[in-house]
């Protein structure tokens, strides 16, 4: 499929096939961005294909093309995201890689070091013990061999030198490209896979170390119908919105990744269930208390709101079952009238 398509854009029929991806992309309402313009080129590209029948399929049932349902046609149907996986792993090969080439680095140091002093030492002794001719030739040689060795060794120490920053300079360039990876786009919090890793470390931790770890679950109250009535690109923008105040109160060491749709989460270390819940409540409020407007049309839109809903971490509680107490303090927010917090401690106990 992807060479078909490449094959087309390279060819007469190229530019044909751009301006009705475009036109295709504006009928669907969504930004013309470059993965979106992606999806489309891929689908007109091969309208038999199964990316293809997908849209179909979504644009028959009505289906907004949000930001969540573009990123799982893309990461279903496009070569390029299991492209990302691909380098993600690479990635972390060459940084084992490059972390035992730095110790070698640093054991090489080492020993030519050592070596030097050895020799340094071996030529002093003899000095001292000789007092004939044939003994002061060798200590006179011995000396020689230590001070080219000795030169031998700064020079390669300048070369190790230059080989550690290269070390450094690759090391940070992964850094960007994996947090890249770990990033939602359209809010730039941290995706879900960056979460599913953070709350699995910090479960570890918490579990060895015996510390406090709180994880508290967001969601838009009544998203759909917000898309629905403005449409999903002002729904984007309000993501972003919900997102940016998020982020804000979610400072490090805190945590917060958009976890699906319009759904958020925040992970709290140390903290106390009433700093937890005075956090939580003051992105509520502040989420609630402002007016937003259309951009395009600069209507009045209102306020969002947000329920949320967090767990404090029990002893030997896996990440999932965490997360389903959180999840089920949110509904419970959810249940008895959205834009409140709850806390999964403090819910009645099932019968
Ligand atoms: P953005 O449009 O990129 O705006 C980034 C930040 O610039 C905003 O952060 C805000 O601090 C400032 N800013 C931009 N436009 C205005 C404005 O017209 N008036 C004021 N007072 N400040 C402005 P903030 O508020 O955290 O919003 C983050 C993102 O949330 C915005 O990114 C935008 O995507 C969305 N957003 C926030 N408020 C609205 C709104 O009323 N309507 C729409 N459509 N989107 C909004």
């Amino acid at each position: 499929m992807t060479a078909k398509v490449e094959t087309t854009l390279r060819s007469p029929q190229a530019y044909g096939l751009a301006r009705q991806v475009v036109d295709e992309i504006e009928a669907a309402g969504v930004w013309p961005t470059p993965l979106n313009f992606e999806l489309w080129a891929h689908a007109l590209g091969d309208p038999d294909g199964a990316l293809a029948g997908e849209i179909k399929r979504l644009v028959a049932a009505s289906e907004p093309f949000t930001e969540a349902v573009t990123d799982m046609l893309a990461a279903e149907h496009l070569p390029r995201s299991r492209l990302t996986e691909q380098i993600r792993d690479a990635g972390r090969v060459l940084d084992r890689e490059l972390s035992s080439v730095s110790s070698v680095i640093a054991q090489a140091h080492k020993s030519q070091a050592a070596y030097g002093q050895t020799l340094d030492q071996a030529a002093t002794s003899i000095e001292a013990a000789a007092n004939g001719d044939g003994l002061r030739t060798i200590v006179s040689g011995l000396t020689t061999a230590t001070r080219q060795v000795q030169h031998e060794t700064e020079s390669l120490e300048k070369k190790l030198e230059v080989s550690t920053q290269e070390v450094v300079r690759l090391r940070e360039h992964l850094e960007l490209v994996r947090r890249d990876a770990m990033t939602d786009a359209l809010t730039e919090l941290a995706n879900r896979k960056a979460f599913d890793e953070h709350l699995a470390a910090a479960c570890d931790h918490a579990e060895s170390s015996g510390s406090a770890l709180t994880l508290a679950v967001l969601d838009i109250d009544h998203f759909k119908h917000f898309n629905d009535t403005w449409g999903h690109q002002t729904g984007d923008q309000v993501l972003r919105y919900v997102a940016s105040v998020i982020g804000r109160t979610a400072a490090t060491p805190r945590f917060a990744a958009r976890y699906g749709g319009e759904e958020f989460a925040m992970v709290f270390h140390h903290e106390s269930v009433t700093m937890v819940e005075a956090a939580l409540e003051s992105v509520r409020k502040e989420i609630a208390s402002r007016s937003l407007r259309r951009r395009s049309t600069n209507d009045e839109l209102g306020a969002v709101t947000v329920s949320a809903g967090f767990a404090v971490r029990q002893t030997g509680e896996t990440a999932s079952a965490f997360l389903e107490r959180a999840d089920a303090a949110l509904y419970a927010s959810k249940r008895s009238g959205r834009n409140r917090v709850s806390c999964a401690e403090r819910l009645p106990k099932a019968a």
